[in-house]
């Protein structure tokens, strides 16, 4: 299939697309390169570009012709998303719509979105299904699920199916190390915890200690991004056999508390870096965990890396090699 992906440049369309390249589809990826990078793209072709430019962006995919769409590009941060609202609905909802109209009349049928498990916001129950009421609680989840919606009305109205992965929280790299997050402001728990270790930030601060939570500290269902990359493939191939438009969960069934994954970080990579317990981050909700079990059942999806210190194992062989080769550069 010829596959135009946004953000292929990015932590997971990277990982996604070299996938995609291994089982022999056709890619093109559209990506700003905010944070991407060029290196990263390891299979297809690159057009730098930016999901405001319209012009450039109907005229790659009319020059193109894909059969499918991923869109990876987007805002990810919770955190920052509470200080910069409008930064968010712009990149994910007003250049997600940009995308949809520029796609519009072309013949493509099928679409993958990245969603994420953020628009669950703090749910009552834990694993959460896809039929949880959607309770954004930042505006990041806001604008994720108002592209769902757009999605739900677009395919109502129109020839295209989708599906929407609601991601829960991915990490990890690549196995054969090739690829992995290269993000110098990167936010999140493994990441940071991994810097710490390495000694290129001070210490690891704990994000509230007071969460209604087995140790009061935050719980999340950490998934390997070589699995949540099959599990794109998978939806796409199911999409093109069904005809059928869906929203599946991605995580493994089981959460860690950040205690866990320092814990974890520490064993691994055999540093005991400094801790510190913090107030708590806007936006956090106390836990979430996935689900899974649409995905597994209509796709076939069959993970491989549940396993928390292999995810760890492999995103601290990536920093080790971000932070000693030259050309490899972290934004
Ligand atoms: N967290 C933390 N310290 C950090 C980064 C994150 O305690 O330096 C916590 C954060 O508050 C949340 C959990 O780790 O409870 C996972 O956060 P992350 O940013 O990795 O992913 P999110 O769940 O926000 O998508």
């Amino acid at each position: 299939m010829k596959v135009f992906v946004t953000g292929g440049a990015g932590y997971i369309g990277s990982h996604v697309v070299k996938l995609l390249g291994r089982h022999g589809h056709n890619v093109l990826v559209y990506d700003n390169l905010s944070t991407g990078h060029e290196w990263a793209v390891l299979a297809g072709r690159l057009v730098r570009g930016d999901l405001n430019d319209c012009q450039l962006l109907r005229d790659t995919l009319k020059d193109y012709q894909p059969d499918a769409v991923m869109h990876f590009a987007a805002s990810i941060e919770v955190e920052e998303s509470t200080r910069e609202p409008l930064t968010y609905y712009r990149n994910n909802v007003v250049n997600s719509i940009n995308l949809l109209e520029a796609i519009t009349g072309l013949g493509i049928e099928y679409f993958i979105y990245s969603s994420t498990a953020a628009a669950y916001g703090a749910p009552d129950t834990s694993p959460v299904d896809e039929n949880t009421p959607l309770n954004p609680i930042n505006p990041y989840g806001t604008t994720k699920v108002m592209v769902e919606k757009i999605l739900q009305d677009i395919a109502a109205s129109r020839d295209l199916k989708y599906i929407a992965l609601r991601y829960f929280n991915v990490a990890g790299a690549d196995p054969d190390c090739e690829i992995g997050q290269a993000y110098s402001h990167a936010t999140h728990l493994i990441t940071r915890a991994l810097k710490t270790a390495q000694g290129s930030q001070g210490r690891l601060s704990v994000f509230g200690t007071d969460y209604p939570t087995r140790d009061g500290t935050c719980v999340r269902d950490y998934i390997h991004v070589a699995d949540l990359s099959s599990a794109h493939l998978l939806a796409l191939m199911y999409l093109r056999q069904s005809g059928l438009s869906d929203i599946m969960n991605c995580g493994y069934g089981h959460g860690f508390s950040v205690l866990d994954v320092i814990n974890v970080a520490k064993n691994v990579t055999g540093v005991d870096f400094p801790v510190e317990l913090a107030e708590r981050r806007p936006g956090d909700p106390p836990e979430l965990v996935a689900d899974s079990s649409k995905l597994e059942r209509l796709t076939g999806w069959t993970p491989l890396h549940d396993d928390l210190p292999f995810i760890i194992e492999t995103a601290w062989n990536w920093e080790k090699k971000l932070s000693g080769k030259v050309g490899i550069t972290d934004k």
